[in-house]
C-alpha cells in the first residue's frame, strides 16, 4: 500500500497511450493478424506461424510480454516474418507494414470511455499529460478522436524535443509545463520504460497497469502499485480508499 502523504501530493497524472490507455490485446491483436496475413500472401498456415513467430497465439491474438510483437519495431517485425517463411522482399515489406501500422492507429480500443474518467479526473483537481513513444501528431489525433484535447495540457511524443524513455525527459517537461515538482506527479503506463522514466524523473507515485503486454510478476518490483486498468484511478486517488 503506497503511503497516505505521498498519495495525497499528487496533483498531476502522466498517461503512456499505447498499453495504457489504449488496450494493447484489442487494439493490435487484430493489426498483428492482419500484417502476418499480409506477410504470409493468404498462406492461412504460414500466417499462424508468422503470428507465433511474432510472439502472438494465432487463437486468442493475445502478445506475450517483452516479444517482437509487443516491444519490436517495424523492420525487426518484417525481419521475423522473413526468418519464418515470409518470401516478401525486404524494403518493400516494411514500407507496407509502416503503412498498416499506421492506419492501425485510427482503430486503437480505449481501455474504457476516455472522456468521463478524464472528466472525473480532472474535476478531482489533477491535471493530465500524455507521454509516449509515438509521435506527437498520432498522440494528438487520439486526444481529439476521444473527445478529450481540452482535458489534457501537456503531450510529448518521442518526437517533441523531451528524449524518449526511460530517460526523464517527457516527465521533467511535464512538471516543468505545470509549474508542479516531480513530486506531485503520478506516472502511469504499462510497462518498465515508463516506470523507469517515472523513477529518473522522481516522480511521487510510479504506477503500473495490467492492459498491455506486462505482468504483475513483471511490474510490481517496478512500480508502487499495480492496477488492472486506469479505471481503478479515481478510487485509487480517493479519500475512501486512503
Ligand atoms: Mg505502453
Amino acid at each position: 500500500m503506497v503511503e497516505i502523504t505521498r498519495r495525497r501530493a499528487i496533483r498531476a497524472i502522466l498517461f503512456d497511450k499505447d498499453g495504457t490507455l489504449i488496450d494493447f490485446q484489442r487494439s493490435w491483436g487484430p493489426v498483428l493478424q492482419e500484417a502476418s496475413r499480409f506477410a504470409a500472401e493468404g498462406n492461412e498456415a504460414l500466417a499462424r506461424r508468422l503470428m507465433m513467430a511474432g510472439g502472438m497465439n494465432p487463437d486468442t491474438l493475445i502478445t506475450a510480454a517483452d516479444t517482437i510483437f509487443a516491444a519490436g519495431n517495424t523492420a525487426e517485425i518484417a525481419d521475423i516474418f522473413r526468418a519464418h517463411g515470409s518470401i516478401l522482399s525486404r524494403e518493400p515489406l516494411i514500407a507496407d507494414l509502416d503503412r498498416l501500422f499506421v492506419s492501425a492507429a485510427e482503430r486503437g480500443v480505449p481501455v474504457v470511455p476516455l472522456r468521463p474518467l478524464f472528466e472525473e479526473l480532472s474535476g478531482a483537481g489533477y491535471r493530465l499529460g500524455l507521454a509516449s513513444s509515438d509521435s506527437e501528431t498520432a498522440i494528438r489525433r487520439l486526444l481529439v478522436l476521444e473527445g478529450v484535447d481540452d482535458l489534457v495540457d501537456f503531450v510529448a511524443g518521442y518526437d517533441s524535443g523531451h528524449g524518449v524513455k526511460p530517460e526523464p525527459g517527457m516527465a521533467l517537461g511535464f512538471s516543468a509545463a505545470l509549474g508542479l515538482p516531480t513530486s506531485a506527479i503520478a506516472m502511469v503506463g504499462d510497462n518498465r520504460h515508463d516506470m523507469r522514466m517515472g523513477r529518473a524523473a522522481q516522480c511521487g507515485l510510479c504506477l503500473a497497469v495490467l492492459t498491455g503486454t506486462g505482468t504483475v510478476e513483471r511490474l510490481a518490483s517496478e512500480s508502487d502499485a499495480v492496477l488492472a486498468s486506469i479505471a481503478e484511478l479515481p478510487v485509487f486517488f480517493s479519500e475512501r480508499s486512503i
